[in-house]
C-alpha cells in the first residue's frame, strides 16, 4: 500500500495501538534543555525511577544563557538556578550535557543536526515547539509538554494520536534576493498562523530540494508557526553529504548502510495526503510581518493588508496594528528601525552568518540601529571566527555574540525595549516575544543585514546589484 514519508516513519515506531486510536509511539532522540526539563526530573526523582535511555538523551543550555562572559558565572538568579539545576540533574541521571563552556553548546535544534545526532527516519523530541527543525533531515520531530518529557524520560516512548498529512510543494527557482525564510513566511502568510493545525506537513518540489540542509531548517523551523505538528523533508543526496562524518553519525560501512535504508524514506507516488497546496518560487518575494502573529506577513513592497487575512479576526487584526504602531494599508518601505538580531534556531547557522558577512562587508551599520549577531552554536561561533565572520561584523558596528537563544525570546538580558522596533531572523513576532513591549518584524538574514545597514526597512532585491 502506497504510503507517505510520514506514515512510513510513524509505522515504524509503534510499540504498540492502543484502544481509542492512539498509539504508543518509540522516541529515538530527546533533546533537553534547562527550562522544560526540571520538573520532569523531579517527577523522576519522586517516583524513584531512572532515565531509561539515558544515550538517547542530550541536553544543552540555550535558552537563559547570556551571551556575553559566558565565561563568568551568570548573573540572573534564574538563569543561574535553570542551567546550575540542569548541570545537577544531568550528573545525577547520567544524561549528556554540553553546557556552558562546552565546545558543542548552542541553541539545541543547531547542536542536534550539527553533531550528526539528528539522523534520518528517526522519530525526536525535545520540550520545545520548535523541535520540528529536525524534520528537515526526514524525521518524525516535535515538541512536547513538561509532563511529556518525563513520560520520554522513563520509557523513551509517548502515547499519541496520528496527526493528518499535508504536502506543499514549492516548485520552480527564487529570485535573487529571496532565500529559505521568504518561503516559508510566504506559506504561512497564505495559510494563516492557524493553517496547519492537526497536520504533520511535508515540503516538496524542486524549490525545496535545491535548497541546502541549513535552508531546509528554517522551512521546517517555523512550520509550527502555521500551526503544524511539525514538519519534514525527505531526504536526499544534500541530506547524506550534510550528515556523513558528523560525531555522532555513523561511519564508515555502518554509514553506508544506513544511506541504503534512509533512501527509502520518501513519499509514494500515488501516496494521498490530506491537504496539498502548490505554490510557485517565483512568486515569492522578500517577506516581512507587519503584526503578533507570523502569518502576519507580507512582500517586503507591498501595503499592509487594510482587513485581517483569512483566519484573523478584526479585532485581532486592529490590536496587532495597534502594538506594532502600524496602520492598515501602510507601506512599510522605509520604516526607520531600531535593532537588528540576526540569530535563533531559524537563522543563526554559518550559511546565515556568511549571507549576512558578504552582504555587510566594507559598509556600516546605521548609527542609530543596535545590530546584533548571535551564533547558534560553539561550533558555529567557531567556524565564523575561522573565516573571518566576526571581523566583518565588527568592523561594520555589530555586535558579536557567544552562542544561544538570546533576543528569540528575551529570556536573558537581550531584550528590545518596549515601543522598539526589531527587524529579526526568530520565528516568533507574538507581543512581548522579545521583551515587554518589543515591536518585532520577522524576516530572512539578508533583510535583516540590510536594514541594519540602510536604518530603515528595505527591499534587499534593491541593493544587490
Ligand atoms: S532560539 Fe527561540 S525558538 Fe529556538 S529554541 Fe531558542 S527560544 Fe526556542
Amino acid at each position: 500500500m502506497s504510503k507517505t514519508l510520514f506514515d512510513k516513519i510513524w509505522d515504524s515506531h509503534v510499540v504498540k495501538p492502543v484502544e481509542g486510536g492512539m498509539e504508543v509511539l518509540y522516541i529515538d532522540r530527546h533533546f533537553i534543555h534547562e527550562v522544560t526539563s526540571p520538573q520532569a526530573f523531579d517527577g523522576l526523582r519522586q517516583r524513584n525511577i531512572p532515565v531509561f535511555r539515558t544515550k538517547n538523551t542530550v541536553a544543552t543550555a540555550d535558552h537563559n544563557v547570556p551571551t556575553q562572559n559566558q565565561h563568568l558565572p551568570i548573573a540572573d538568579p534564574l538563569g543561574r538556578f535553570q542551567v546550575e539545576k540542569l548541570t545537577e540533574n544531568c550528573n545525577e541521571f547520567g544524561v549528556d550535557l554540553y553546557g556552558l563552556g562546552h565546545r558543542w553548546q548552542g541553541i539545541v535544534h543547531v547542536i542536534g543536526p550539527e553533531l550528526g545526532i539528528t539522523q534520518p527516519g528517526m522519530t525526536i523530541v525535545c520540550g520545545d515547539s520548535h523541535t520540528s527543525t529536525h524534520g528537515a533531515f526526514g524525521t518524525i520531530a516535535f515538541g512536547i509538554g513538561t509532563s511529556q518529557v518525563e513520560q520520554v524520560l522513563a520509557s523513551q516512548c509517548l502515547l499519541l494520536k496520528r496527526p493528518k498529512r499535508m504536502r506543499i510543494t514549492v516548485d520552480g527557482e527564487l529570485a535573487e534576493g529571496v532565500v529559505s525564510k521568504d518561503i516559508i513566511l510566504y506559506i504561512i502568510s497564505k495559510l494563516s498562523a492557524a493553517g496547519g493545525t492537526g497536520y504533520f506537513v511535508e515540503y516538496a518540489g524542486s524549490a525545496i530540494r535545491s535548497l541546502s540542509m541549513e535552508a531546509r531548517m528554517t522551512i521546517c523551523n517555523m512550520s509550527i508557526e502555521m500551526g503544524a505538528r511539525g514538519g519534514l523533508i525527505a531526504p536526499d543526496e544534500t541530506t547524506f553529504e550534510y550528515v556523513r562524518g558528523r560525531e555522532f553519525a555513523p561511519q564508515g560501512a555502518a554509514f553506508e548502510a544506513a544511506v541504503a535504508k534512509w533512501r527509502e524514506l520518501y513519499s509514494d507516488p500515488d501516496a494521498v495526503f490530506d491537504k496539498e497546496y502548490h505554490y510557485r518560487a517565483e512568486d515569492i518575494a522578500p517577506m516581512i510581518t507587519y503584526g503578533t502573529n507570523p502569518g502576519m506577513g507580507i512582500p517586503v513592497d507591498e501595503a499592509i493588508p487594510t482587513a485581517p487575512t483569512p483566519g484573523d479576526s478584526l479585532a485581532s487584526f486592529e490590536k496587532s496594528l495597534g502594538y506594532m504602531g502600524f496602520a492598515a494599508g501602510e507601506n512599510l518601505l522605509g520604516k526607520p528601525i531600531h535593532h537588528v538580531f540576526i540569530g535563533s534556531c531559524t537563522n543563526s547557522r554559518i550559511e546565515d552568518l556568511r549571507l549576512a558577512a558578504k552582504f555587510v562587508q566594507g559598509k556600516q551599520k546605521a548609527p542609530h540601529v543596535s545590530a546584533m549577531i548571535v551564533p547558534g552554536s560553539k561550533q558555529v561561533e567557531a567556524q565564523a571566527k575561522a573565516e573571518g565572520l566576526d571581523k566583518i561584523f565588527i568592523a561594520a558596528g555589530f555586535e558579536f555574540r557567544e552562542p544561544g537563544c538570546s533576543a528569540c525570546l528575551g529570556m536573558n538580558e537581550d531584550k528590545v525595549p518596549a515601543g522598539e522596533y526589531c527587524v529579526s531572523t526568530s520565528n516568533r513576532n507574538f507581543e512581548g516575544r522579545q521583551g515587554p513591549g518589543a515591536r518585532t518584524i520577522l524576516a530572512s538574514p539578508l533583510t535583516a543585514v540590510a536594514s541594519a545597514v540602510e536604518g530603515k526597512i528595505v527591499d534587499v532585491r534593491s541593493l544587490l546589484n
